[in-house]
């Protein structure tokens, strides 16, 4: 299920953000990085939705640095523009 909008989407359809046994946070495209993992669907308005809803902090019981947030944006986006560049 998506962290932001709530809604059931196959798993290869959402991204998967992982918290390390370490407690650092990233985005995991291959799906195996080893850590706790939330999914989400790989759209701004899903990571906003998550981020207002405090979805990570829920998903991960921790709380999150906005600096953590900003990074997990950014590689969002970056995923983002890569997919519609292969379209
Ligand atoms: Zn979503």
């Amino acid at each position: 299920m998506c962290l932001g909008c709530q809604e059931s989407h196959p798993k290869k359809e959402l991204i998967r953000i992982v918290r390390s046994p370490e407690g650092e946070y990233s985005v995991d495209t291959t799906g195996k990085k080893a850590g706790r993992g939330a999914y989400i669907c790989p759209k701004q308005e899903c990571f906003e939705a998550a981020r207002k809803s405090r979805g990570l902090e829920r998903s991960f019981k921790n709380a999150i640095d906005p600096a953590v947030y900003e990074a997990l944006a950014q590689q969002l986006q970056a995923l983002e523009v890569t997919a519609k560049t292969e379209e």
